[in-house]
Protein backbone atom coordinates (compact mmCIF):
# COMPACT_ATOMS: atom_id res chain seq x y z
CA UNK A 1 0.00 0.00 0.00
CA UNK A 2 1.36 3.56 -0.78
CA UNK A 3 0.84 6.34 1.35
CA UNK A 4 0.16 9.65 -0.11
CA UNK A 5 2.49 10.82 2.87
CA UNK A 6 5.50 8.90 1.29
CA UNK A 7 5.40 11.10 -1.69
CA UNK A 8 9.23 12.43 -2.40
CA UNK A 9 7.35 15.57 -3.16
CA UNK A 10 6.78 15.74 0.40
CA UNK A 11 10.32 14.77 1.65
CA UNK A 12 12.63 15.85 -0.58
CA UNK A 13 13.29 19.14 -1.48
CA UNK A 14 14.65 18.97 -5.39
CA UNK A 15 11.26 16.74 -5.98
CA UNK A 16 9.41 19.31 -3.61
CA UNK A 17 10.44 22.18 -6.39
CA UNK A 18 9.39 19.83 -9.16
CA UNK A 19 6.14 19.57 -7.84
CA UNK A 20 5.36 23.06 -7.59
CA UNK A 21 7.45 24.02 -10.93
CA UNK A 22 4.89 21.62 -12.84
CA UNK A 23 1.79 22.79 -11.51
CA UNK A 24 2.93 26.67 -11.75
CA UNK A 25 5.42 26.85 -14.58
CA UNK A 26 3.15 24.29 -17.13
CA UNK A 27 5.26 25.67 -20.08
CA UNK A 28 8.39 25.67 -18.36
CA UNK A 29 10.07 28.17 -15.87
CA UNK A 30 8.79 32.18 -16.41
CA UNK A 31 11.60 34.76 -15.26
CA UNK A 32 9.09 36.79 -12.45
CA UNK A 33 11.26 39.75 -13.29
CA UNK A 34 10.88 40.05 -16.57
CA UNK A 35 8.36 37.43 -17.51
CA UNK A 36 10.17 36.45 -20.13
CA UNK A 37 10.59 32.30 -20.71
CA UNK A 38 13.69 31.93 -23.65
CA UNK A 39 17.09 31.99 -22.61
CA UNK A 40 16.61 30.73 -18.51
CA UNK A 41 19.59 28.26 -17.53
CA UNK A 42 19.30 26.23 -14.80
CA UNK A 43 22.20 26.85 -11.94
CA UNK A 44 23.00 23.61 -10.76
CA UNK A 45 26.39 24.02 -8.93
CA UNK A 46 27.05 21.96 -6.02
CA UNK A 47 26.23 24.73 -3.85
CA UNK A 48 23.66 26.21 -5.11
CA UNK A 49 20.23 26.17 -3.55
CA UNK A 50 17.28 24.23 -5.16
CA UNK A 51 15.12 25.13 -7.47
CA UNK A 52 17.70 28.25 -8.73
CA UNK A 53 17.54 29.27 -12.33
CA UNK A 54 19.29 32.61 -14.30
CA UNK A 55 17.49 34.69 -16.59
CA UNK A 56 19.80 35.65 -19.36
CA UNK A 57 17.88 38.24 -20.57
CA UNK A 58 17.40 40.35 -17.46
CA UNK A 59 20.32 38.66 -15.79
CA UNK A 60 18.55 37.63 -12.96
CA UNK A 61 18.38 34.72 -10.65
CA UNK A 62 14.76 33.11 -9.29
CA UNK A 63 13.14 30.54 -7.84
CA UNK A 64 9.77 29.53 -8.65
CA UNK A 65 9.07 30.68 -5.17
CA UNK A 66 9.28 34.26 -6.22
CA UNK A 67 6.54 36.29 -6.36
CA UNK A 68 3.96 33.55 -4.38
CA UNK A 69 3.19 32.61 -0.80
CA UNK A 70 6.40 31.04 -0.40
CA UNK A 71 8.62 34.27 -0.90
CA UNK A 72 10.40 35.23 1.62
CA UNK A 73 10.11 32.26 4.11
CA UNK A 74 13.14 30.05 5.40
CA UNK A 75 10.42 27.31 5.48
CA UNK A 76 11.92 24.55 2.90
CA UNK A 77 9.43 23.96 0.36
CA UNK A 78 9.09 19.92 1.00
CA UNK A 79 7.77 21.39 4.54
CA UNK A 80 5.53 24.23 3.22
CA UNK A 81 3.77 21.32 0.54
CA UNK A 82 3.05 19.42 3.98
CA UNK A 83 1.75 21.98 5.34
CA UNK A 84 -0.37 22.50 2.64
CA UNK A 85 -1.16 18.32 3.05
CA UNK A 86 -2.07 18.46 5.88
CA UNK A 87 -4.37 21.91 5.90
CA UNK A 88 -6.10 20.40 2.51
CA UNK A 89 -7.09 17.09 3.78
CA UNK A 90 -8.13 17.86 7.39
CA UNK A 91 -11.37 18.14 7.08
CA UNK A 92 -12.55 20.43 10.22
CA UNK A 93 -9.00 22.40 9.60
CA UNK A 94 -5.37 21.55 11.37
CA UNK A 95 -4.29 23.11 14.80
CA UNK A 96 -1.85 25.57 14.51
CA UNK A 97 -0.11 23.80 17.51
CA UNK A 98 0.15 20.33 15.84
CA UNK A 99 1.77 22.48 12.65
CA UNK A 100 4.30 23.93 15.24
CA UNK A 101 5.20 20.40 17.02
CA UNK A 102 5.14 18.44 13.65
CA UNK A 103 7.79 21.07 12.16
CA UNK A 104 9.28 21.84 15.55
CA UNK A 105 9.25 25.27 14.73
CA UNK A 106 7.74 28.20 17.07
CA UNK A 107 4.13 29.05 17.00
CA UNK A 108 4.69 32.52 15.32
CA UNK A 109 5.89 30.70 12.28
CA UNK A 110 3.16 28.17 12.36
CA UNK A 111 0.73 30.87 12.61
CA UNK A 112 2.03 32.46 9.56
CA UNK A 113 2.60 29.30 7.76
CA UNK A 114 -1.00 28.68 8.36
CA UNK A 115 -2.63 32.15 7.33
CA UNK A 116 -0.40 32.45 4.03
CA UNK A 117 -1.72 28.83 3.31
CA UNK A 118 -5.58 29.86 4.25
CA UNK A 119 -4.41 32.95 1.47
CA UNK A 120 -3.93 30.66 -1.11
CA UNK A 121 -7.00 28.48 -0.15
CA UNK A 122 -9.19 32.21 -1.39
CA UNK A 123 -10.83 31.36 -4.67
CA UNK A 124 -10.19 32.83 -7.64
CA UNK A 125 -12.52 32.49 -9.53
CA UNK A 126 -15.35 35.22 -8.69
CA UNK A 127 -17.77 34.03 -11.83
CA UNK A 128 -21.52 34.17 -10.52
CA UNK A 129 -22.30 30.20 -8.80
CA UNK A 130 -25.23 28.31 -9.69
CA UNK A 131 -27.27 28.84 -13.55
CA UNK A 132 -29.89 27.23 -15.09
CA UNK A 133 -31.20 23.63 -13.33
CA UNK A 134 -28.73 24.80 -10.17
CA UNK A 135 -29.63 25.02 -6.69
CA UNK A 136 -28.04 27.54 -4.36
CA UNK A 137 -29.02 27.72 -0.34
CA UNK A 138 -28.19 30.60 1.78
CA UNK A 139 -28.01 30.76 5.24
CA UNK A 140 -26.58 33.05 8.14
CA UNK A 141 -25.15 31.76 11.19
CA UNK A 142 -22.73 33.95 14.05
CA UNK A 143 -19.01 32.89 15.34
CA UNK A 144 -17.87 33.57 18.31
CA UNK A 145 -18.80 35.58 21.13
CA UNK A 146 -18.09 32.68 23.72
CA UNK A 147 -17.18 33.56 27.00
CA UNK A 148 -15.37 29.62 27.23
CA UNK A 149 -12.87 30.61 25.15
CA UNK A 150 -12.08 33.76 26.83
CA UNK A 151 -9.81 33.67 30.04
CA UNK A 152 -10.26 37.20 30.89
CA UNK A 153 -11.65 40.43 29.04
CA UNK A 154 -14.43 41.07 27.41
CA UNK A 155 -16.30 38.82 25.49
CA UNK A 156 -15.51 39.80 21.76
CA UNK A 157 -19.08 40.00 19.53
CA UNK A 158 -20.09 37.67 17.66
CA UNK A 159 -19.85 37.94 13.57
CA UNK A 160 -22.44 37.11 11.18
CA UNK A 161 -21.16 35.06 8.46
CA UNK A 162 -23.72 34.39 5.29
CA UNK A 163 -22.92 31.30 3.13
CA UNK A 164 -24.06 30.75 -0.20
CA UNK A 165 -23.45 26.93 -0.94
CA UNK A 166 -24.53 25.28 -4.38
CA UNK A 167 -26.29 21.91 -4.01
CA UNK A 168 -23.36 19.32 -5.07
CA UNK A 169 -20.74 22.31 -5.83
CA UNK A 170 -18.86 24.92 -4.04
CA UNK A 171 -19.60 27.06 -1.39
CA UNK A 172 -18.72 30.96 -0.58
CA UNK A 173 -18.52 32.68 2.97
CA UNK A 174 -18.75 36.41 3.83
CA UNK A 175 -18.92 38.18 7.22
CA UNK A 176 -21.11 40.76 7.11
CA UNK A 177 -21.40 43.88 10.07
CA UNK A 178 -25.20 43.00 10.11
CA UNK A 179 -27.64 40.57 8.18
CA UNK A 180 -29.59 43.07 6.47
CA UNK A 181 -30.75 43.47 2.48
CA UNK A 182 -28.56 46.38 2.05
CA UNK A 183 -25.76 44.24 3.13
CA UNK A 184 -26.80 40.99 1.44
CA UNK A 185 -27.69 42.22 -2.32
CA UNK A 186 -24.21 42.96 -3.26
CA UNK A 187 -23.28 40.02 -2.51
CA UNK A 188 -26.02 37.94 -3.84
CA UNK A 189 -26.09 40.38 -7.23
CA UNK A 190 -22.29 39.26 -7.21
CA UNK A 191 -22.02 35.66 -6.75
CA UNK A 192 -25.05 34.26 -7.69
CA UNK A 193 -26.23 33.60 -11.29
CA UNK A 194 -29.55 35.07 -12.19
CA UNK A 195 -30.96 31.71 -13.43
CA UNK A 196 -30.52 29.77 -10.15
CA UNK A 197 -33.42 28.68 -7.99
CA UNK A 198 -32.44 30.14 -4.52
CA UNK A 199 -33.59 28.57 -1.05
CA UNK A 200 -33.75 30.27 2.00
CA UNK A 201 -35.35 29.71 5.68
CA UNK A 202 -38.41 32.07 5.80
CA UNK A 203 -36.17 35.53 6.96
CA UNK A 204 -37.05 38.13 4.29
CA UNK A 205 -33.88 39.51 4.23
CA UNK A 206 -33.13 37.37 1.40
CA UNK A 207 -36.20 38.37 -0.54
CA UNK A 208 -35.59 41.98 -0.12
CA UNK A 209 -32.08 41.37 -0.83
CA UNK A 210 -33.39 41.20 -4.81
CA UNK A 211 -34.44 39.19 -7.42
CA UNK A 212 -31.50 38.52 -9.39
CA UNK A 213 -32.20 34.57 -9.38
CA UNK A 214 -34.73 32.59 -11.10
CA UNK A 215 -37.17 32.30 -8.21
CA UNK A 216 -36.81 32.41 -4.32
CA UNK A 217 -38.14 29.52 -2.38
CA UNK A 218 -38.30 29.18 0.97
CA UNK A 219 -38.93 26.92 4.30
CA UNK A 220 -40.62 28.32 7.44
CA UNK A 221 -38.74 27.16 10.00
CA UNK A 222 -40.38 29.04 13.05
CA UNK A 223 -43.36 26.91 11.91
CA UNK A 224 -41.42 23.52 12.24
CA UNK A 225 -41.22 22.97 8.55
CA UNK A 226 -37.32 21.75 7.75
CA UNK A 227 -37.96 20.18 4.12
CA UNK A 228 -41.37 20.10 1.48
CA UNK A 229 -39.87 18.06 -1.49
CA UNK A 230 -37.00 19.42 -2.59
CA UNK A 231 -36.86 22.96 -0.56
CA UNK A 232 -35.00 23.07 2.29
CA UNK A 233 -31.53 24.62 3.63
CA UNK A 234 -30.20 21.52 5.12
CA UNK A 235 -26.86 21.48 3.09
CA UNK A 236 -25.97 25.05 4.19
CA UNK A 237 -26.47 23.92 7.52
CA UNK A 238 -24.55 20.99 7.21
CA UNK A 239 -21.63 23.52 6.33
CA UNK A 240 -21.99 25.50 8.79
CA UNK A 241 -21.88 22.56 11.07
CA UNK A 242 -18.52 21.62 10.10
CA UNK A 243 -17.54 25.32 10.68
CA UNK A 244 -18.28 25.03 13.73
CA UNK A 245 -16.80 22.17 14.62
CA UNK A 246 -13.61 23.59 13.37
CA UNK A 247 -13.65 26.95 14.64
CA UNK A 248 -15.17 25.88 17.78
CA UNK A 249 -13.14 22.29 18.31
CA UNK A 250 -9.54 22.69 15.94
CA UNK A 251 -8.90 26.36 16.02
CA UNK A 252 -10.82 27.35 19.61
CA UNK A 253 -10.78 31.08 18.77
CA UNK A 254 -10.71 32.92 15.72
CA UNK A 255 -10.24 36.50 16.23
CA UNK A 256 -12.71 38.74 13.72
CA UNK A 257 -9.81 39.88 12.46
CA UNK A 258 -8.47 36.58 11.01
CA UNK A 259 -12.20 34.93 10.13
CA UNK A 260 -11.77 35.52 6.09
CA UNK A 261 -9.23 33.28 5.97
CA UNK A 262 -10.59 30.85 8.51
CA UNK A 263 -13.34 30.79 6.26
CA UNK A 264 -11.56 30.76 2.69
CA UNK A 265 -9.76 27.57 4.48
CA UNK A 266 -13.52 26.15 5.36
CA UNK A 267 -14.94 26.93 1.82
CA UNK A 268 -11.67 25.82 -0.20
CA UNK A 269 -11.97 22.45 0.77
CA UNK A 270 -15.86 21.93 1.05
CA UNK A 271 -15.84 22.94 -2.70
CA UNK A 272 -13.14 20.36 -3.61
CA UNK A 273 -14.57 18.05 -1.38
CA UNK A 274 -14.55 13.69 -1.94
CA UNK A 275 -17.85 13.57 -3.27
CA UNK A 276 -16.86 15.80 -5.83
CA UNK A 277 -14.60 13.81 -6.72
CA UNK A 278 -11.43 15.15 -5.20
CA UNK A 279 -8.89 13.61 -3.21
CA UNK A 280 -6.23 15.12 -0.74
CA UNK A 281 -3.83 14.58 -3.03
CA UNK A 282 -4.82 16.95 -5.92
CA UNK A 283 -6.99 19.21 -3.34
CA UNK A 284 -3.10 20.01 -2.17
CA UNK A 285 -2.17 20.43 -5.64
CA UNK A 286 -5.43 22.93 -6.00
CA UNK A 287 -3.70 25.05 -3.14
CA UNK A 288 -0.66 25.54 -5.56
CA UNK A 289 -3.14 27.38 -8.12
CA UNK A 290 -3.91 29.58 -5.58
CA UNK A 291 -0.11 30.29 -4.11
CA UNK A 292 0.70 33.17 -7.14
CA UNK A 293 0.67 37.22 -6.53
CA UNK A 294 -0.34 36.99 -2.69
CA UNK A 295 3.22 37.19 -1.09
CA UNK A 296 1.63 37.81 2.59
CA UNK A 297 3.88 40.03 5.07
CA UNK A 298 3.46 39.29 8.45
CA UNK A 299 2.42 43.16 8.76
CA UNK A 300 -0.43 42.58 6.30
CA UNK A 301 -1.18 39.62 8.20
CA UNK A 302 -1.73 41.55 10.73
CA UNK A 303 0.52 39.34 13.25
CA UNK A 304 -0.06 40.41 16.68
CA UNK A 305 -0.15 37.96 19.75
CA UNK A 306 -0.04 34.66 17.43
CA UNK A 307 0.40 32.29 20.06
CA UNK A 308 -2.34 33.58 22.59
CA UNK A 309 -5.32 34.16 20.15
CA UNK A 310 -4.56 31.02 17.48
CA UNK A 311 -3.70 28.16 19.48
ZN1 LIG B 1 14.22 37.96 -16.70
Amino acid sequence: MKSALSDLHLHNEEAAFAHVEARLWPNGPVCPHCKGTERIGKLNGKTTRAGLYKCYTCKKPFTVRMGTVFESSHVPLHIWLQVIYLMASSKKGHPTRQIQRALECSMKTAWFLGHRVREAMKALKVEPMGGEGETIEADETWIGGKAANRAFGPIPPKVAVVSLVQRNGGVRSFTVPRVTATNLAPIIARHVNADTRFMTDESNVYSHAGTWYASQETVNHSAKEYVRDDVFTNTVEGFFSILKRGVYGVYFHVSEAHLHRFLAEFDFRYSHHSKVGVDDAERAALVLDGVKGKRLTYRTVGGKRPAATSP
